[in-house]
């Protein structure tokens, strides 16, 4: 009898241990902009299709855009939403393009879908294409977060002038 409400709580516990997980990555984000895995895979090269659809990361170093600093905006390489803005770009030294911050709204964070995205990721609020992660040292006199994006992810659109 013991026995069996031993197992009874383990068995509460981790469901409670489950459906708390999956509170926290909740119903399954729905995109703007939604595409098959063949159509992405037709429309992105496979260096993009790589980092923005299997949740890859490019080698450091890598982006021509991690040492751009033009003024204009980044967009998104998969659907052309504008991402981050050049004013709030830093160098890290990490051999990625960083941000303190991003364009509000146009960048969600964190969902659990079949890519398996972690809480620190962040991706295109508009087709769910994966960007990179968020971490807490950057900038203190500014935000205090490093976006750390992959430049494949990014087409940049200079200012005109
Ligand atoms: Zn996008």
């Amino acid at each position: 009898m013991k026995k069996i409400a031993l197992l009874t709580i383990i068995g509460l516990f981790l469901s409670c241990n489950s459906s708390a997980q999956k509170t926290e990555t909740k119903a399954k984000e729905t995109f703007e902009i939604t595409k098959t895995d063949a159509e992405w895979k037709a429309q992105l090269t496979d260096a993009e299709y790589n980092v923005l659809r299997k949740a890859g990361t490019e080698r450091p170093f890598s982006s021509p855009l991690d040492k751009n600093y033009k003024e204009g905006v980044y967009h998104c390489a998969a659907c052309n939403t504008p991402l981050f803005k050049s004013e709030h770009k830093f160098d890290s030294g990490t051999g990625w393009p960083s941000f303190d911050r991003v364009i509000e709204g146009n960048v969600a964070f964190g969902t659990d879908t079949k890519i398996g995205y972690t809480r620190d990721e962040e991706h295109c609020a508009t087709c769910g294409g994966h960007l990179g992660h968020v971490f807490n040292d950057g900038p203190k006199e500014t935000t205090g977060k490093r976006h750390c994006i992959n430049g494949v992810a990014l087409t940049f659109v200079p200012a005109e002038d």
